[in-house]
């Protein structure tokens, strides 16, 4: 695998260009795996660029607007193609970038191909209904126009997927995009970035502008040409979002942490339930905001439970995400590495027990910790109610299904959350009564398809939905036009 990418320094790409910023200032992104490779350079934009980009992005909207659906379609279907040749460089690229596994960052890019391929076929696709009139003579329909210009705010986790999966709606609804990664994988986005460029979409309509939250993401929000704000991230910076955005009449969408349960009932399928926990709270250095972080098991299979979940987790391989047999690779940054450890030194202080793990990898230079699972974990705990975003299990005992669903539900979160159980009635009332999103039965909390709404209740969420059908309507208003 080749280090090609080392010292250079990615521009933003704005108004059909890739442009150097004002600033001359750019900062190195960092391999978490080994803190001393810099695996690219992004700019550190200023406000002057990001005026341009959004200025690019307004003067195009009209034209794209007015393109038919299909052929923005048609763009996205070149953009998929392009990635598609691409894919084993950039999920390279998002290893030594952010940490995940080479086959979840492959994973991850060919999910950003599909996402590509669907939204495309949606350019094809009826955005209207016609609706009786009482009025013999008149005809009366709903005809859906594009917001605008929409800013694309993203976190480092999916760095692929979640960019994808903002900006192919955008696009192929009929509006113009300024995109602002996350730092710590801008480098993975300035390569998606280059495929889109890559297809030769009309200048304007996508724009790419590296830096800072607090300058360009701030920037984007409060912007009077930007017409919606589409942000994935974490819950402080999307409510900010959120207010900044209401003040002055824009939409906005926010996606947010979530906090997410897995019920283990007495009857359930153990080995399965094992593997879900751990394949749904581990992968990705648990660092997804759909992964498992509270296990709610039943008191007449705990022990098992905890047995066959601790031998797996103790044969957990954790290393560089680039080795065929690392299982698990670091957290994504030093301060993700910081804030870890420091859940795990709270968990303790609060009482709970930590059965393994959450211990630094000494002999390795990065950011590598290895998988944690607690005991004894109640409610009022912080591990129990903050989002840690890293490898942490915490258990916790319950009695009966409905005392386990009033447990998942003691949360301000309400992302994600699995049973496994072969009883009926026990999953009718968790899909029922469970406040989240995604409600997931015999399968871990971290699964999502493209094809389906994905979004939290509760603090996790704007409460709009991405993906899927569901995304047009964000991305565009409805019109109800009467003819006569
Ligand atoms: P973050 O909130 O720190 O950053 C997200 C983005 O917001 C980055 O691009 C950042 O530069 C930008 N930003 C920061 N300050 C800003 C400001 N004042 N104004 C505008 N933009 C600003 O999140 P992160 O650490 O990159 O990602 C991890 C978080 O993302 C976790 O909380 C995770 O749960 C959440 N997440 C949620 C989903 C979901 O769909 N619900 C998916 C993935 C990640």
């Amino acid at each position: 695998m080749s280090t090609a990418t080392q010292n250079q320094t990615y521009l933003n790409f704005i108004n059909g260009e890739w442009q150097a910023s004002s600033s001359e200032k750019s900062q190195g992104s960092i391999n978490p795996t080994n803190p001393d490779e810099v695996v690219g350079n992004y700019q550190l934009s200023t406000k002057e660029d990001l005026n341009q980009a959004i200025e690019a992005a307004d003067h195009a909207k009209t034209a794209w607007r007015k393109l038919a659906a299909p052929e923005r379609g048609n763009y996205l279907f070149k953009i998929a193609d392009i990635l598609e040749t691409r894919v084993d460089e950039i999920a390279e690229t998002m290893t030594r970038e952010m940490g995940k596994t080479f086959p979840e960052a492959k994973g991850e890019t060919m999910r950003g191909v599909a996402i590509l391929r669907y939204y495309a076929g949606e350019g094809m696709r009826k955005t209207g209904d016609v609706i009786p009139s009482t009025d013999k003579d008149a005809l009366m329909f709903t005809k859906r126009s594009p917001l605008g210009v929409v800013g694309v705010i993203t976190p480092w986790n999916f760095p692929v997927a979640i960019p994808i999966w903002k900006m192919a709606p955008a696009l192929v609804y009929g509006n113009t995009v300024v995109f602002k990664p996350a730092q710590e994988a801008a480098i993975t986005a300035a390569k998606v970035m280059e495929c889109m460029a890559e297809a030769n979409l009309p200048q304007g309509v996508v724009n790419f502008i590296t830096g800072s939250g607090s300058t360009i993401g701030q920037g984007l929000v409060d912007h009077p040409k930007v017409d919606g704000i589409t942000f994935t991230g974490s819950e402080n910076v999307g409510r900010r979002i959120g207010q900044g955005a209401l003040a002055r009449g824009a939409k906005y969408q926010l996606e947010m942490g979530g906090k997410n349960p897995v019920i283990v009932a007495a009857d359930a399928d153990l080995d399965l339930a094992v593997d879900a926990t751990i394949s749904g709270g581990l992968k990705s250095t648990g660092q997804k905001c759909t992964a498992t972080s509270r296990v709610i098991v039943q008191s007449s299979i705990y022990d098992e439970f905890k047995e066959k979940l601790l031998e797996k987790v103790k044969q957990i391989k954790v290393g560089d995400g680039l080795k065929e047999d690392s299982w698990m690779g670091p957290c994504a940054s030093e301060s993700q590495f910081n804030t870890v450890s420091s859940y795990i030194d709270k968990g303790k202080e609060e009482g709970a027990v930590l059965l393994y793990g959450g211990e630094p990898v000494k002999e390795e230079k990065g950011y590598f910790i290895t998988p944690a699972v607690f005991e004894n974990v109640t409610s009022e705990m912080a591990i129990a109610q903050e989002e840690i975003f890293g490898p942490v299990l915490a258990l916790m005992k319950v009695e009966t299904i409905e005392e386990a669903i009033e447990v998942a539900n003691d949360v301000e979160f309400g992302l994600s959350a699995s049973i496994f159980t072969t009883n009926i009635q026990n999953f009718l009332s968790f899909i029922d009564d469970m406040e989240a999103g995604l409600v997931r039965v015999n399968a871990e909390s971290a699964g999502v398809e493209l094809q389906a709404p994905f979004g939290g209740m509760k603090r996790s969420s704007s409460h709009s939905r991405e993906q899927g059908e569901a995304a047009i309507e964000f991305f565009t208003s409805i019109k109800t036009v009467f003819v006569k």
